[in-house]
C-alpha cells in the first residue's frame, strides 16, 4: 500500500535558486521532448528517452540537474498523453498537448533515488536532494514504510512543498465491520447519510471563502502589471492555499470517520446538485470538495479493506426509498413526501436509495434491502456512538416522522 505525505520545505536563498533552476530546466526538457514527439510520425518512446542524453550533450547546464529528475519528464509527457487519450475515449473534445510556459510548471520529481530524509531531532529535519542540497523540512507526521518518490512543488503562494510517497508491505484484509452506509453529497448539507447523520460545511470554510473573495476583489482593482498587483496576487494565492488546506483537513477527518465506522460505503458517481450556484466567488473550492471527498474515501477505504461502491445518481432523489414509487420534486422541495406514508428529508431519502443501489452492486455483501421501518427504530444517538470522531464534527440529527 502506498501513502503520500505533504510537508513544507524551507529552502535558503541559494537552495531556492537551485530549486527554481531545476524547475525551469525540467520545463525546458519537457518542451523539447514534446517538440520531438510532435515530429515523430510513429511514436518511439525509446528514441525519445534517448534524446535526453543528446540534450545533455548540447546544453551543458542540464548536468546540474539530477539525471533521474530529467528522465522523469519523459514519464510525465507520456502520462499526460495517456490522460489525453482517455479523455478522447470518453468523447471529450481534446486538442494536442501544449508547451509549458513559465509559471505553468510547478513540480519536479525524484523517483527511487537522489534523496534522503535526515533526522535532526530539532523542529525542522532535513531533506537531502541530490544536486540541490539539504533543505529544511517540517515533518509533522511520521513517514511509514520505504520512500519511493518525492515530488517538489512550488505553489503560487511561493511556498515550497515535498510530497513524499512511501510504500508499506502489508497485506490488506477485508474489514469485518458489517455496518453499511449510503452517502448523499449536497450543497445545503455537505453530507446526509443513510444512518441519519447530517454534516454541514464547516463554518471556518465559510469565513475563509469570504476573505478570499474580498482579496480577489482587491486584486481586480489593482493596476495591471503593477508591483502592488503582483503582491496582491501572492496574497490571494496564500489565502486560497489556506482555504484549500482547511477544506482538505475537514475532508480528511470526515472520510477517516466513515472508513473507520463502516465496512461498506455507497456514494454517488458525480454530483448533479453541484451545478447549483454558490454564494461566493470561489465556488470551485466547494465544488471540488465532493470529488476530493470521494477520492479520500476511496484511497482510505482501499487501505483499510472497506468496500466502496460508486453508483449512478439517476433517480436517487425521485424514487421513494420505502416503496419505490416516483415522487417528483422541485429543488426547493426539501421534504420527500410519499403516498406510502414516508415523510423524510429529501437528501436522507437519497442516501437510503444510494445505499440500497450500492448493496445491489456489491461484490461481497449479499443483496438484502433493509426495510426503512427498521431504520426508524434506531435512535439517532446510537448511530453516532459516544466517543466517535463524527461527534466532533457538526453532526445534526434529522427528525424522522411517520404519518
Ligand atoms: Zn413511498
Amino acid at each position: 500500500m502506498k501513502l503520500t505525505y505533504k510537508f513544507r520545505l524551507y529552502p535558503n536563498k541559494d537552495q531556492e535558486k537551485k530549486l527554481l533552476f531545476t524547475l525551469d530546466r525540467c520545463r525546458f526538457v519537457y518542451n523539447k521532448l514534446l517538440e520531438e514527439l510532435n515530429k515523430q510520425e510513429k511514436i518511439d518512446r525509446k528514441k525519445l528517452q534517448h534524446s535526453i542524453v543528446k540534450l545533455k550533450e548540447k546544453y551543458k547546464e542540464l548536468k546540474e540537474v539530477y539525471s533521474k529528475v530529467l528522465q522523469y519528464e519523459h514519464y510525465r509527457l507520456f502520462s499526460n498523453l495517456r490522460a489525453l487519450s482517455r479523455l478522447k475515449l470518453n468523447g471529450k473534445k481534446v486538442g494536442k498537448l501544449r508547451f509549458k510556459g513559465k509559471g505553468w510548471f510547478k513540480t519536479f520529481t525524484y523517483n527511487q533515488s537522489g534523496f534522503k530524509l535526515i533526522e535532526t531531532n530539532k523542529r525542522l529535519d532535513l531533506l537531502h536532494l541530490s544536486k540541490i542540497g539539504n533543505i529544511k523540512i517540517r515533518i509533522h507526521k511520521k513517514v511509514k514504510g520505504k520512500i519511493k518518490q518525492i515530488t517538489i512543488k512550488h505553489c503560487s503562494s511561493k511556498k515550497w512543498y515535498a510530497c513524499i510517497t512511501a510504500e508499506i508491505k502489508e497485506k490488506i484484509t477485508r474489514s469485518n465491520n458489517s455496518k453499511k452506509v449510503g452517502i448523499d453529497l449536497g450543497l445545503d448539507n455537505f453530507i446526509y447519510d443513510s444512518s441519519g447523520n447530517k454534516i454541514k460545511h464547516p463554518k471556518i470554510l465559510d469565513k475563509s471563502l469570504k476573505k478570499l473573495s474580498k482579496e480577489q476583489r482587491r486584486l481586480s482593482r489593482k493596476k495591471k502589471k503593477s508591483k502592488n498587483r503582483k503582491k496582491q496576487r501572492i496574497k490571494v494565492a496564500r489565502v486560497y492555499e489556506r482555504t484549500v488546506n482547511q477544506r482538505n483537513d475537514f475532508l480528511h477527518k470526515l472520510s477517516r470517520c466513515y472508513v473507520k465506522g463502516y465496512g461498506f460505503i455507497a456514494l454517488e458517481k458525480l454530483n448533479i446538485k453541484g451545478m447549483v450556484k454558490n454564494r461566493y466567488l470561489s465556488k470551485s473550492i466547494v465544488d471540488a470538495s465532493w470529488s476530493k471527498f470521494i477520492q479520500f474515501i476511496q484511497y482510505k477505504a482501499e487501505n483499510a479493506g472497506v468496500e466502496v461502491i460508486k453508483i449512478d445518481p439517476k433517480n436517487t432523489t425521485i424514487n421513494c426509498s420505502n416503496c419505490g414509487s416516483k415522487v417528483f420534486k422541485k429543488l426547493y422541495n426539501r421534504i420527500h413526501k410519499c403516498k406510502c406514508g414516508l415523510e423524510i428529508d429529501r437528501d436522507y431519502n437519497s442516501a437510503i436509495n444510494i445505499l440500497n443501489i450500492g448493496q445491489g452492486l456489491s461484490k461481497f455483501t449479499p443483496v438484502k434491502i433493509e426495510p426503512l421501518r427498521e431504520l426508524t427504530k434506531v435512535p439517532a444517538s446510537s448511530v453516532v456512538e459516544a466517543g466517535s470522531p463524527l461527534r466532533s464534527l457538526r453532526v445534526v440529527h434529522l427528525p424522522i416522522s411517520y404519518i
